[in-house]
């Protein structure tokens, strides 16, 4: 432990010697991890041989598994507070390096088991009935099988994959180390760089000068090179494209959609209904323009806030029983455990110099998850414990109730419970709050957070879409192309009270999201679905509780979809996506009064 965390009274730090009492101990564990890869590695050729080695390989798969996830865990997050401590780093390379080495050691793993049968699996399950743990799994595993080619076609296109990886790969060095971003004036005359580290901050400014220069700065420099960064998009889809033809699919976003097994009606559901419901967005920028006093809205007016931060701060334990009282509705055994996590110490609390920033929670199997903050007391941090204590909750419900295979939660399921829970904060200081100032202000954090997590990224969603499907009719790429399929959509969705200046049209140059295809569209799912669970909770809709409480516990054991359904939510139908719109929408009328 460096010396700055020493600093800190221990009860707001967490505690790791949960688990591993001393090094030593995290040590033996790690060679266990060895002992047990080993072990699997004698499995090669034989996983399917027979129902006990089939039973054997699964388990010691699980035990392996669970054991490095525990100790990657622990080195992991000890290096998060003490990165400047060389022994924390060198954990934390150990780790890795032994990651590596065992996924090496196991490559045989997933080809062998796909050797496995329908017919066969059943028959082994007759034999051992505890295989039927493993049908889901399985189930899964057949599906993906129909994509999956010979051993010798699976070889050439590994190496393909690894050199379609580049296209990124030359993204990232450009954005980061290569454009070379304009120095502007900022807001007291000092020089400022306009490069994307400070791109959100100043979006925030109230200095409209100063937004504007330095939005059209950074995207005017993306813009210089847009030839180079459409061959660089241009190749990364194409790749997508070849990959998704190879295997089968009839399209990227089939492949994409597939990994998590949604169904493409789920994505055309969310863009459909958008479409139908832009007037509401429309409203937000119509009523922003005019409290701005503006003549017309520019994408650098979009994030200014339109009500002044009421400065409130608050100190760790009142952010505690406010995310207490806020999500008491969530019933006893919920609150307990949330406050078994503050007293026995799962979570970090404050920054420190070496901490790592933002914030992240942690489920480890056979152990209780983590959580880390860097709270420095604003409105927002309290709205951080309360998202992250979500991920926490449903980590912690699903490890317990689930046996490991079916313990995890996919990314289409992952934002449900931490959004849930920010709802219920949001609902709750509404409700408690008597100052008019305080209300308009936690309205207008609501507006911006639909704005940017459901309309902004549903915008993505369409763009990436028709772009894919331009490159799979084998229309060219050109930065024109681009460009004006940008600044159409943009147009549509946000109408006649916003200007789209050129360098708007290059916004999407900048988009990491877009190097894995068909992902930003679950920003946009996952808000829906939390806000209409959240609803139900609040209006007492029959089973409503229940039926959620039964989510957080179900981790990955079905289908993502079908774990929402019996949440109480259908992301196949429009109604989730309506319902956030009208929630928008009744937001906006009561932030206008
Ligand atoms: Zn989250």
């Amino acid at each position: 432990m460096n010396k700055q965390q020493h600093n800190i009274p221990l009860q707001y730090t967490w505690d790791l010697s949960f688990l591993y009492p001393t090094v030593t101990d995290w040590e033996s564990d790690l060679k266990i991890i060895e002992k047990t890869a080993a072990e699997l590695a004698a499995k090669k050729g034989i996983i399917t041989s027979s129902a006990q080695d089939l039973w054997q390989t699964l388990n010691l798969m699980d035990k392996l598994e669970i054991l490095f996830e525990r100790a990657a865990s622990y080195a992991k997050m000890n290096f998060d507070v003490n990165m400047a401590d060389s022994a924390a780093k060198s954990n934390y390379e150990i780790i890795y390096n032994l990651s590596t080495k065992v996924s090496t050691q196991l490559a045989f793993y997933e080809p062998g088991l796909i050797q496995m049968t329908p017919t066969l699996l059943q028959q082994y399950q007759q034999e051992i009935p505890e295989l039927t743990t493993y049908s889901f799994m399985f189930e899964k595993l057949f599906k993906e099988k129909n994509h999956i080619l010979s051993t010798q076609e699976e070889e050439i296109i590994t190496r393909m994959d690894s050199l379609g990886g580049t296209f990124e790969q030359i993204f990232d060095q450009l954005s980061v180390n290569d454009l070379n971003f304009p120095e502007i004036k900022g807001e007291n005359g000092e020089i400022l760089q306009a490069n994307e580290t400070n791109y959100r901050k100043a979006l925030n400014s109230y200095n409209r000068e100063l937004r504007k220069a330095y939005f059209k700065s950074l995207l005017g420099t993306y813009g210089a090179h847009r030839n180079s960064l459409t061959t660089i998009a241009a190749g990364n889809i194409k790749h997508k494209v070849f990959q998704a033809q190879i295997r089968k699919y009839s399209s990227t976003r089939e492949q994409a959609l597939a990994k998590n097994h949604i169904p493409l009606a789920v994505y055309d559901n969310l863009i459909n209904t958008v479409h139908h419901n832009v007037h509401q967005l429309q409203d937000y920028l119509k009523l922003r323009k005019k409290m701005l006093a503006y003549d017309t809205l520019h994408f650098y007016d979009l994030f200014v806030p339109l009500s002044k931060d009421i400065n409130k701060t608050y100190t760790y334990e009142e952010a505690q029983d406010i995310v207490l009282n806020a999500l008491s509705l969530l019933g006893n055994d919920y609150i307990l455990v949330l406050k078994q996590a503050f007293r026995e110490r799962w979570i970090d609390v404050y920054p420190q110099k070496g901490k790592t920033s933002g914030a992240y929670a942690n489920g480890i199997y056979d152990a209780h998850p983590y959580a880390l903050l860097n709270f420095t007391g604003t409105l927002d941090d309290v709205f951080t414990i309360a998202h992250e204590l979500g991920h926490v909750m449903h980590s912690y419900y699903s490890n317990k109730q689930q046996p490991y295979i079916l313990s995890n939660y996919v990314i289409f399921t992952a934002e449900v419970a931490s959004t849930v829970n920010e709802y219920l904060l949001y609902q709750y200081l509404l409700q408690q709050t008597t100052n008019n100032q305080e209300k308009k202000y936690l309205l207008s954090m609501h507006l911006d957070s639909i704005r940017s997590t459901f309309y902004r990224q549903t915008f993505f969603a369409d763009f990436e879409m028709q772009i894919h499907q331009m490159a799979e009719k084998d229309i060219p790429l050109t930065p024109e192309l681009f460009c004006h399929t940008y600044r159409d959509l943009y147009a549509y969705y946000h109408g006649p009270d916003f200007t789209i200046d050129e360098e708007l049209t290059f916004e999407w140059m900048r988009i990491p999201h877009y190097f894995s295809p068909f992902y930003v569209y679950q920003y946009a799912t996952g808000i829906s679905a939390a806000i209409t669970l959240a609803q139900g909770i609040l209006q007492q809709k029959p089973s409503a509780l229940k039926n959620y409480l039964y989510f957080l516990t179900a981790g990955g054991s079905d289908y993502p979809l079908a774990l929402l359904k019996n949440a109480g939510v259908d992301m196949s139908t429009s109604e989730p996506i309506i319902t956030t719109i009208q929630d928008f929408s009744a937001t906006l009328s009561l932030f206008a009064t």
